[in-house]
């Protein structure tokens, strides 16, 4: 199936482009200077586990002074404590092929750029990547594809399926997630059934003169037609959707509201929100083609992470490789859910047997090149549990993120005693023997916070099971 302009139809009543640009700059404007007061009330809402408004969100990106901007982090801080426990979730990007039509300015994957090495992995390299990646681990993969037809719905769902059905050893991957083009509502129905989790598609730049500025052409230059695929998607029964603005393209404080009013019109119309929203960063580099007037500072990048945690409190937040291991650090304490880890996007780079990336070939640069048992040992070190759960998933617990928000003891109960035992598979499995002591004595700390005899025991009868070689126990 390929997908022409004439498909750039919006049937559907609630696909109506949502974003007007015009009110979000006006509230952005009638809540400048905002007094403390009004800060701390709107911080104490989310605190309270309360969805931010736009105009409350826009009090928190007017609030300017150092010690608002601390009271702010510190609350995003306050709340990943209470909501989202010690446990993060671990996962691996996968570059299926870098064919594409379109030409974005900030990607080196533009089709204008002839000077990339064009590859689509067949069926026997994607079987090679997906086993490289099991063997240092990982259990949670997102699939990602450039836009072009031979990419469509059908080939996405085949390469999801090769992907489920590699086990080496007592690796498997139990998770496959997707970023790939939008399709129309048949599309995203090929490829629902082929049991992918969720499908992310980010907006990029939700200021339109802006992204019809930096996409020249191809099928993406559409900027509704991009805006209404998770609707689509919705449509055809993916409710578990991620979002996302690439910063750096236009006013970051925009690019905020553009979230939230996406987050907005998806709990208005299909009364769940997105399961995840991804903020990338652009960086500066000298082949970067755009008006490098918006790129983001660290000091407003960690800033608007913290607002996004206090505007959204329920929604999982993924932050990527891209970003150095000095700001992941930082930005993890505001409650982020998700990492990638051992992150290699250059086509096939997962065997590659060289230890330098070839820059000319990947899409963008990642900043943190720490391998996935790096990663983990760091987690370890700084008291987080990594995680490979998939639990919720498997046993028809939808909407997780939204539990997690509202069910109290649901972290206790469901995320942190997963999160032990994949960890405890990890470290029988993967671990080097000094990690190993380590991830058990991490383990038993949290161990000792269990005052629920019943369940204590059974968590502990079940990693007995799973370091006796039991696998994908969970609760
Ligand atoms: Fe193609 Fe995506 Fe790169 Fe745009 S961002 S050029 S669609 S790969
Ligand atoms: Fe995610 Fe559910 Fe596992 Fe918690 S228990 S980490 S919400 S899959």
């Amino acid at each position: 199936m390929i997908y022409t302009p004439e498909k750039y139809s919006i049937p559907d009543e609630k696909m109506k482009p949502f974003i007007d640009k015009n009110e979000i700059l006006e509230i952005l404007k009638r809540t400048e200077s905002p007094t403390k007061e009004l800060v701390r009330e709107v911080i104490k809402k989310s605190l309270n586990k309360k969805r931010l408004s736009l105009e409350e969100t826009s009090i928190l990106i007017n609030a300017n002074s150092e010690e608002l901007i601390n009271e702010i982090k510190q609350g995003a801080k306050t709340l990943k404590e209470q909501v989202y426990g010690q446990r993060i979730v671990l996962f691996a990007p996968l570059y299926v092929g870098n064919l594409c039509i379109n030409n974005c300015k900030y990607c080196g994957y533009k089709a204008s750029n002839t000077s990339v090495k064009r590859v689509t992995l067949n069926e026997k390299e994607l079987i090679k990547q997906v086993e490289a990646l099991e063997d240092t681990g990982q259990k949670r993969l997102i699939l990602v594809y450039g836009e072009h037809p031979k990419y469509d719905p059908e080939f996405i769902a085949k390469s999801v399926k090769t992907v489920y059905n590699v086990k080496k050893g007592n690796g498997e991957i139990r998770r496959v997630n997707i970023n790939a083009a939008p399709l129309d509502i048949e599309g995203f129905r090929t490829v629902k059934k082929s049991e992918i989790g969720t499908y992310q598609i980010f907006q990029e730049t939700y200021h339109i003169d802006t992204y019809n500025d930096v996409h020249i052409s191809g099928i993406k230059s559409n900027f509704d037609w991009r805006l209404t695929s998770l609707d689509r998607a919705q449509e055809a029964g993916i409710d578990d959707v991620g979002i996302g603005a690439l910063f750096g393209l236009y006013d970051w404080r925009f690019e905020v509201m553009g979230l939230v009013r996406h987050v907005n019109h998806f709990e208005a119309v299909y009364k769940v929100g997105p399961h995840t929203i991804s903020f990338p960063r652009l960086q500066n580099a000298s082949g970067l083609d755009i008006d490098k007037k918006h790129l983001v500072s660290d000091k407003d990048f960690t800033k608007l992470v913290a607002i996004l945690r206090l505007a959204v409190p329920y929604t999982g937040m993924i932050l990527t490789a891209r970003e150095s291991s000095k700001i992941r650090d930082e930005i993890m304490e505001f409650g982020i859910s998700q990492i990638d880890g051992g992150t290699n996007i250059e086509m096939g780079g997962y065997t590659n047997e060289s230890e330098e990336q070839e820059l000319d070939n990947e899409q963008f640069q990642i900043n943190d090149n720490r391998s996935l048992g790096e990663i983990i040992e760091e987690l370890v070190e700084k008291e987080h549990i990594p995680s490979f759960c998939t639990a919720c998933y498997r046993v028809g617990r939808t909407g997780e993120h939204f539990m997690e928000f509202s069910v109290p003891g649901f972290i206790k109960s469901y995320c942190q005693p997963n999160a032990i035992l994949t960890m405890v598979e990890y470290l029988e499995d993967y671990a080097k023997p000094e990690l190993k002591e380590k991830g058990y004595n991490m383990i038993n700390k949290k161990l000792i916070n269990y005052t629920d005899k019943k369940f204590k025991s059974k968590l502990l009868e079940r990693i007995e099971k799973v370091k006796k070689g039991e696998r994908d126990l969970y609760f």
